[in-house]
């Protein structure tokens, strides 16, 4: 045929292109990106312009299926380039968003909650952490790889509402899967603005809507259809004793990132000043909201009053014990009925600044105090309650053995977090045993152990009851083999 015959084959394949992404040819996006406009399981039900926000969890989890039909096609590539842009936004809006957050649920730190988005933006977990494993042998070889769930159910707590979202959004797509939270109704505004932006700069980036779905008037039937729905594969829940116990009961594989109560010991080998920083830095932060901040202190009485000086000279206000008894009045409540009667914060006070507390114990605040602080006894209410607030109950204990035996008890079994304080390498080892939780902190705030200030990086969904740790990519993944006998081995004697 003659060249003026001949047909433009690229040129064909792009018009088709076109045609099926119902717009005209680019040739950078016909390069890097597959065509996904058609690719939805039922376009009558497109929820493309949705942007992740639905009344209806139906809608919420049909649409986070074509989601994640459309994602499965772009590869790994398209996973990369959505975190990317989840990342990017967590560091660009942090400012803006952090405002709502601390506007809309009135808890905790300015400074931190808009810390918390930035940092996410930069030490969340992505696909870098897929590796595959081989086995290789006289048989051949065995590829384990990651494979995604589908689609995901998240419930989030009001007390990291966007940037719980936002790493479960970077962890679960860099898994290849999509989300549909529930958010905490008190941090829903937030949450709905994040999962927008989110959605939208995705959207023009790789074509896809509504990876992270939300539902925009979340109660505790949404959660229950959440799930309970069938199109969705696996939960993640972020939260207290209630949805961990409820999502533990659930018919579903459950991710449960639980509550926590960690304790602290200084023991007498200890940086009494290294320990008080730290202290306050880890129980101060965001006012004691993050699940594994410093909650209650037990110190060995050979350096109590050490620890307590200590605890001064870098900045706490200590509390008498008269202001200490004031405080535990207003600031803890009973609430349940019969059997399940127990303690908790009272919400007036929780994530308030430690002025507040200050003032409601009767001492006089100092501007930019950060921490109150005081002795107690083991009976102390705070000493067993996630308090949630910038106060720490510091108990004196005979020696180091008394002092993680308490800690011991007042974790009550969550396996959680725990701190110590020390140079004995024997007490270490004694309390990491017998506390056996998911972080254990060594001479540092317990921040540290999210990454801030230690190594690793960082999630906000800690799972704990159910084993899986900070959550990661692989977390949200299903593991898959694929065996090929007696070939592609290239080791061994050729026949
Ligand atoms: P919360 O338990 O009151 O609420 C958490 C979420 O669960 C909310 O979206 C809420 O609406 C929902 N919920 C509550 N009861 C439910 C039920 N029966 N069924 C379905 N959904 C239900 O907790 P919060 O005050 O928002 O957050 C603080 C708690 O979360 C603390 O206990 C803290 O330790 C825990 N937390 C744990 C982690 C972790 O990684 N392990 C992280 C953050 C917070």
């Amino acid at each position: 045929m003659s060249s003026a015959t001949v047909p433009d084959i690229q040129e064909i394949v792009r018009q088709v292109i076109a045609e099926l992404r119902g717009g005209p040819a680019s040739d950078s996006r016909v390069a890097n990106v597959r065509p996904v406009a058609k690719i939805t399981a039922n376009p009558a039900r497109s929820f493309v312009g949705n942007y992740g926000i639905f009344d209806s969890v139906d809608d919420a989890v049909c649409a986070s299926q074509e989601a994640f039909e459309q994602l499965e096609r772009l590869g790994i590539d398209g996973r990369r380039k959505a975190i990317a842009q989840i990342r990017r936004i967590s560091i660009d809006d942090a400012v803006e968003l952090g405002q709502m957050e601390f506007a809309e649920t009135k808890i905790g730190r300015l400074e931190h909650k808009i810390e918390k988005l930035k940092v996410l933006g930069e030490r969340s977990p992505g696909v870098e952490f897929l590796t595959s494993e081989v086995f290789s042998g006289d048989h051949g070889l065995a590829i384990i790889e990651h494979a995604p769930f589908g689609v995901i159910g998240a419930i989030t707590p009001v007390t990291h509402s966007l940037p719980t979202i936002t790493g479960n959004a970077v962890s679960m797509i860099a898994g290849g899967n999509t989300v549909v939270v529930n958010p905490h109704p008190s941090g829903k505004k937030v949450a709905a603005e994040g999962v927008r932006r989110f959605n939208q700069a995705i959207h023009r980036d790789i074509g896809i809507d509504n990876l992270i779905s939300l539902i925009a008037e979340p109660t505790l039937d949404t959660a229950a259809a959440l799930f309970n729905h069938h199109g969705v594969k696996l939960i993640c829940v972020t939260g207290g004793p209630a949805v961990a116990k409820a999502a533990l009961q659930s018919s579903k594989r459950a991710i449960v990132a639980g509550p926590g109560n960690p304790p602290v010991v200084v023991d007498e080998t200890a940086d009494l000043d290294n320990a008080a920083r730290s202290i306050i830095y880890g129980a101060a932060y965001d006012n004691n909201l993050l699940c594994i901040a410093e909650k209650q202190v037990f110190v060995v009485a050979s350096v109590f009053d050490a620890m307590m000086a200590a605890m001064v000279r870098a900045g706490a206000l200590r509390l008498t014990a008269q202001q200490v008894d004031t405080l535990t009045d207003r600031a803890i409540v009973m609430v349940g009925e019969g059997s399940h009667r127990h303690f908790a914060p009272c919400k007036d006070l929780l994530g308030q600044d430690a002025a507040l507390l200050a003032k409601v114990a009767g001492a006089l605040p100092r501007d930019d105090l950060k921490l109150v602080f005081g002795e107690t006894d083991l009976s102390n209410p705070f000493v067993p309650t996630e308090q949630m607030m910038p106060f720490l109950p510091f108990v004196r204990c005979k020696d180091v053995d008394e002092a993680i035996t308490r800690a011991h008890e007042s974790e009550h079994g969550f396996r959680h977090t725990a701190i110590i304080h020390s140079n004995n390498v024997r007490n270490m080892t004694k309390m990491g045993r017998l506390l056996d939780t998911t972080l254990f902190i060594k001479n540092g705030a317990s921040v540290a152990g999210l990454g801030l200030g230690g190594e690793g990086y960082l999630s906000f969904s800690i799972a704990t009851p159910t084993g899986e740790g900070v959550t990661t990519p692989l977390t949200f993944t299903r593991q898959r083999r694929c065996t090929l006998v007696d070939d592609l081995r290239i080791l061994g004697s050729p026949d």
